[in-house]
């Protein structure tokens, strides 16, 4: 597959097997866990579904590889079965790290609450920001980790401060590429070394499987690779097959969620009920110049605050009929939540106060309906609130 070809193509096209299997279009399901015996002489060869490595794997692996342009990827049992594998392969006892100090909540318990009882220590610092990175350095720092859109206030942090800092200080950069997709931005193209993803939104877009992505050079994804055997975050082949599938229309769904959430964005910022919008492609937004410059989209995510409290936003979320009152994201539907009730309830309040996240904050996931009709169903909610 030619690096030079469209992410579009590559989406239907990379990885698939040059002689298809009993001639099929579409890739069939290799429903089995063990395989006969060819000779392998390393463990990790040997085929077996816990070893990642079933005609299933192997195609997703190659096609993620080629959507970003790394030299290899990995498929895991969910996004946070790749977030910590993918640090566990690099850090370990002893070991220090930076990371942004607003990242999704499961990863930001997993830092403050996991990591401590193995001995891994992190300082949290502000990646829009270069300023105070180089006091928190230490002799065991060895790796910086970030998100490309946060969540769920979706600004874009300076991603190449980020990648110039690494690389001045001789620190891996890992990258949660989730929110952006490999469509909107492609990490290892602008230097990170590895890009993660919780597969489970846009790539996969359909909300029917929970599956994560790494996405590197071979040598370190070979790393994340035997760690995953052992640790035994495998995809079963089921959930390979529907992520494969939901993958080839990644490039239509995107564009459609990006021009439907800044239309959308729009509208929320002229509307009275509305105090505040966040979303990187408005230009009343801090990134949206960063945005400009870094991304070949702004991503499906809108998130904003209603003038009114807990029990206003309660109301409007209830008052909407497209929308499913459901957390998650990138799906091919439209979702709402308070990320206070669900993806941020893990923080304390001062914590999430302390990253902006008010507790009436509501976040729309959009997803591939009208935008016109989308409006309709938001203006009403406002209007009986
Ligand atoms: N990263 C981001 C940005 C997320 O939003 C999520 C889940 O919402 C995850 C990682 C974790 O992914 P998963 O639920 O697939 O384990």
């Amino acid at each position: 597959m030619s690096d030079q070809q469209k992410i579009d193509t590559k989406l239907i096209h990379a990885g698939e097997p040059k002689v298809r299997y009993g001639d099929a279009v579409s890739m069939p399901i290799f429903q089995s866990s063990t395989f006969e015996y060819s000779g392998q002489k390393d463990y990790h060869d040997i085929k077996y579904i816990r070893l990642n490595n079933t005609p299933n794997h192997i195609v997703l692996h190659k096609k993620l590889a080629a959507l970003e342009n790394g030299e290899d990827a990995l498929v895991t049992s969910s996004g946070m079965a790749a977030i910590s594998t993918a640090l566990l392969s690099f850090l370990s006892s002893g070991d220090h790290f930076l990371a942004h100090e607003s990242l999704y909540g499961g990863t930001h318990d997993l830092i403050n609450k996991d990591f401590p009882e193995i001995g891994i220590e992190c300082d949290f610092i502000d990646a829009a920001d270069s300023s105070g990175w180089s006091e928190k350095l230490r002799s065991e720092t060895k790796l910086i980790y970030v998100e490309t859109i946060t969540n769920p206030l979706l600004n874009v942090l300076d991603l190449k401060a980020v990648v110039n800092f690494a690389k001045e200080n001789n620190l891996l950069s890992f990258i949660d590429n989730t929110f952006a997709s490999p469509l909107n931005y492609r990490p290892l193209e602008h230097g990170f070394d590895l890009s993660l993803h919780s597969a489970t939104k846009y790539l996969n877009g359909h909300t029917d499987i929970v599956a994560g992505a790494v996405i590197g050079s071979e040598e370190l994804v070979t790393k994340v690779r035997h760690k995953l055997n052992h640790f035994g975050g495998a995809l079963d082949p089921n959930a390979c097959f529907l992520m494969h599938r939901g993958m080839k229309t990644l490039s239509i769904r995107m564009e459609r969620q990006n021009s439907n959430s800044l239309a959308v964005a729009k509208f929320l910022e002229t509307h009275e009920k509305v105090c505040k919008v966040n979303h990187p492609g408005l230009e009343s937004s801090t990134s949206h110049t960063r945005a400009q410059e870094l991304l070949d989209g702004y991503g499906g995510m809108v998130s904003f605050e209603i003038n009114g409290n807990i029990d206003d936003a309660d109301k409007f979320i209830s008052n909407l009929t497209l929308f499913i009152n459901a957390p998650s994201l990138g799906g091919v539907e439209s979702l709402v939540t308070r990320p206070a009730q669900s993806s941020h309830s893990g923080m304390s309040i001062e914590e999430r106060s302390a990253a902006g996240i008010k507790d009436e904050l509501i976040r729309l996931s959009i997803g591939i309906e009208a935008a016109e009709d989308l409006i309709v169903d938001l203006e009403q909610a406002l209007e009986i609130i």
